[in-house]
């Protein structure tokens, strides 16, 4: 097999021909039939090639630039290609939302905020980071809620969190919304 570059791996859009993938976004598992993005690395263990995937929307959100090129190569028929194409763009934009990962309370005051530098209150919201690399996620730390609007240049970002948050109950969904609402 020939050695080809990483450029010459164009990612993939397509149904999921199982319901046994994960994404990697989100963890959740993708739906057999369903739309899926697919990102194709070189093999770090051997030759060839391997691809990791995503619901397109956690795409959009997570791998921007190669979820846009894969919507302007694809010939399938995209559910809600606007509303992915304009995610895509803010992700691609705003060059550190795609390091948003969901939200939590703070189980302990060990944390130090990546954006101020202070511990993290235990009890208190804290927005989870992280880097891809080498076809994965690594965690990346943590930022206060209240240091959202500095860190991303932008205080839109709820509907992303809430979507990587899937464990939240309505209730803390809720007190979540209400922690974004302006003072
Ligand atoms: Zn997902
Ligand atoms: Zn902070």
């Amino acid at each position: 097999m020939q050695g080809g570059s990483e450029a010459e791996l164009k990612p993939i859009l397509a149904p999921a021909s199982t319901g046994r993938a994960k994404c990697r976004g989100c963890a959740r598992p993708i739906p057999r039939g369903e739309l899926r993005f697919g990102e194709r690395l070189p093999n770090p263990f051997a030759e060839g090639e391997t691809t990791v995937w995503f619901h397109p929307v956690c795409a959009a959100y997570k791998r921007p630039e190669l979820l846009s090129r894969a919507l302007r190569e694809t010939s399938e028929t995209v559910p809600e290609r606007e509303k992915l194409e304009q995610i895509a763009r803010t992700s691609t934009d705003q060059r550190r939302r795609p390091r948003i990962d969901g939200a939590e309370r703070a189980p302990t005051s060990q944390a130090k905020c990546r954006h101020c530098h202070e511990p993290i209150q235990r009890g208190s919201w804290r927005i989870r980071l992280v880097y891809f690399q080498d076809g994965r996620f690594t965690p990346g730390g943590f930022i206060h809620l209240d240091c959202r609007a500095a860190h991303f240049e932008t205080d839109d970002i709820f509907e992303q969190v809430a979507h990587f948050s899937p464990d939240l109950s309505d209730s803390e969904r809720a007190e979540l919304r209400q922690a974004f609402a302006p003072a």
